[in-house]
């Protein structure tokens, strides 16, 4: 991957052709759940306040990314709610000229907190991570969460009006026993169960038993249930959605490991601690804090490292040292 150098600056033209328009943010890398495939039990090491970008800094980044080609920026983490004045920082990347839409990935915890007020700071749809329907495989899969605790996000979610609400749910085993639970769910609820095949980025998580291929959940769906194909919400990126007649809502696989979407990625990402990756399985990043106060510079440096974005052979490169947390999903 290309890294920013200074004898780019001026050759670089705008590299981005439409094709990356959109940005994951991730504004923290601290979480009040420890999802055992996302982060070790003593969770990660602690950064200083002061290694964080700022809600000013990210937002100047999304600024001189909107002029880069970027028009969707999506939230995470970590888990966003856990970092104070996530709202507000909603309400300033809704200013951003050129950013028309925003999103949010949470685990759904602090959503009946803060989900009115996100909504009227103008976010309109959100991801909930939700694992699993059995309270005893969430609180094993999270460390200690509580379903009942997502489950109020969701309902939060629902209340403060977002749409289309998301539901995440990774593919680990013991996800067989629950197939039935899910399409249940969206039959009562304009639900999107994405189911999201585990990726094994990170090798200090261990092993988290066999890994459940999207297709065999496709079948063993099928195999239940009539489910027709269908487009899906908004937004629907890399899934593949279907439908169970008369269901409000849809079941989506996003199969990252065992089909290869590659070639379609459209996405940058910017770590809380202010690196640049174009690529979730390269650990390839470029440092941009010092650049915010520079946005010529900046501008560059984002195109530079998106001319030389990976659409290919992506996983085979595997160099990842950081959590998924810190990535942001
Ligand atoms: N805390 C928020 C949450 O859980 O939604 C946002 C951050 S979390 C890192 C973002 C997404 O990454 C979640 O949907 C989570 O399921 C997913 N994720 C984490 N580790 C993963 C892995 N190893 N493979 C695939 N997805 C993963
Ligand atoms: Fe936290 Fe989200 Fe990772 Fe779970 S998946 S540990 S909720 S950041």
């Amino acid at each position: 991957m290309a890294r920013y150098t200074g004898a780019l600056v001026n050759a670089i033209p705008d590299m981005t052709q439409g094709r990356v328009d959109y940005l994951r943010l991730s504004v923290t890398d601290r979480c009040n759940l420890r999802c055992t495939y996302c982060m070790p039990a003593e969770g990660v090491p602690a950064r200083s306040h002061d290694d964080i970008l700022s809600y000013e800094e990210l937002a100047a980044f999304a600024r001189v990314a909107a002029g880069c080609g970027i028009s969707k920026v999506r939230i995470t983490g970590g888990e966003p709610l856990v970092r104070h004045g996530c709202v507000d920082f909603v309400g300033m990347l809704g200013r951003t000229s050129g950013i028309h839409d925003i999103s949010l990935t949470t685990n759904g915890v602090l959503l009946p907190r803060y989900a009115a007020d996100l909504r009227r700071a103008g976010l309109r749809r959100v991801n909930i991570s939700l694992d699993s329907l059995d309270p005893e495989r969430f609180a094993r899969l999270s460390r200690g969460g509580r379903l009942a605790d997502a489950l109020a996000g969701l309902d939060a979610a629902f209340d403060a009006g977002f749409s289309p609400v998301k539901v995440n749910a990774l593919l680990l085993e013991g996800v067989e026993d629950e197939l039935d639970a899910f399409v249940a769910l969206t039959r009562e609820r304009e639900v999107h169960v994405r189911f999201i095949e585990f990726m094994p980025l990170d090798r200090r998580l261990g092993e988290q038993g066999r890994l459940v291929p999207a297709a065999e959940i496709l079948q063993l769906l099928k195999d239940r249930h009539e489910l027709v194909p269908h487009e899906g919400p908004y937004g629907h990126g890399p899934a593949q959605y279907w439908h169970a007649p008369g269901a409000l809502g849809t079941i989506g696989f996003i199969a990252g490991v065992s089909e290869h979407f590659c070639e379609s990625c459209n996405r940058l990402r910017l770590t809380a601690d202010g690196r640049l990756r174009t690529c979730l399985f390269s650990g390839d990043e470029v440092a941009i804090r010092p650049l915010i106060a520079r946005p010529d510079e900046l501008r560059d440096a984002i195109r530079a490292a998106v001319s030389g974005k990976s659409f290919d052979r992506c996983r085979e490169q595997r160099a990842n040292q950081r959590a998924m947390s810190e990535i942001g999903g």
